[in-house]
């Protein structure tokens, strides 16, 4: 069993553009705990009024690593400068390679926003290995029904695979080092085990209910419980519905150089990332 190193709370919420009402999980802190994930917004459930104006935040750059949005509910919309552009609804993930450069926005899809409701989702942000990070941009856009479940004790429940592996069920994502995400729903006194790789950095995210970990702590909706590396499997018991989200994957060991939504390895390539940005090379986007 993967013992529990420490448990935090995001966090308090702030507000992302004026679309994204979110709590940080990840933050810069926890670097050297979390690597390759640098940043974790969950947004919390929040009813949005109707509008014509999609809510969201307008054209901005990224670089040197992914960007993973995972929805719950709603919808949203996206465009990048490489060409890219789609809509995610419930369940649906997008996962954007920023790589050498890109531009893109992020609005409430318009729809949605005419007749208003519930967005509910994350927004994880996963580093690229320094050999990977000139990669061009690109993204996956991941519907929920190519993404693969494992039913837990009986029909107690799901783990939807978006990315990595757990007992020999495949990840709908393609990622570049190895990591899982999973996204576990559970009614009450659901009894299972999730599994990762021996070594990796793990953490477990409690988004709704309570949770008796390998038979011994309790976590609470809000907390993240972080893992130590050594071991591979990690018990659960439901005491209500529950909502969890794991994040584990192999440690980065390089050296992190970061300024806003530039990620690199050392600050010269960050202000020269500034300077491509500023000369128009991640491209165009109205
Ligand atoms: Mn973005």
């Amino acid at each position: 069993m993967k013992q529990i190193k420490y448990t935090r709370k995001a966090a308090p919420a702030h507000m992302v553009g004026d679309g994204f009402k979110v709590r940080t999980f990840i933050s810069s802190a926890m670097w050297k705990d979390m690597s390759p994930f640098l940043m974790l917004d969950y947004i919390e459930p929040t009813e949005y009024l109707p509008t014509d104006h999609p809510r969201g935040v307008d054209v901005h750059p990224h670089k040197g690593f992914e960007t993973v949005s995972i929805l719950w509910e709603g919808a949203l919309e996206h465009e990048d400068s490489s060409g890219g552009k789609g809509k995610l609804f419930a369940g649906d993930v997008q996962w954007m390679t920023a790589g050498a450069g890109i531009l893109h926005k992020e609005f409430h899809e318009k729809e949605f926003s005419k007749k208003g409701g519930v967005l509910h989702g994350a927004q994880l942000w996963v580093n690229l290995p320094a050999k990977d990070k000139s990669t061009p941009a690109s993204y996956q856009d991941i519907r929920s029904a190519s993404i693969p479940e494992i039913l837990i004790d009986g029909n107690k429940g799901k783990v939807r695979i978006i990315a990595g592996e757990m007992n020999g069920v495949k990840g709908a994502a393609k990622t570049f080092t190895r990591i899982n995400i999973f996204d576990a729903h559970a009614k009450a006194d659901a009894s299972f085990d999730l599994s990762v790789v021996d070594g990796d950095h793990t953490t477990l995210l409690v988004l709704k209910g309570t949770v008796l970990i390998n038979n011994d702590k309790t976590a609470r909706e809000g907390d993240m419980l972080l893992f130590d590396n050594a071991g591979e499997k990690i018990h659960l018991q439901t005491n209500n519905e529950t909502h969890l989200l794991l994040l584990s994957g192999e440690p980065i060991t390089e050296p992190v150089a970061a300024y806003g939504p530039f990620v690199m390895n050392t600050q010269q390539e960050i202000i020269d990332a500034i300077d491509d940005f500023n000369a128009g090379k991640f491209g165009h986007l109205n």
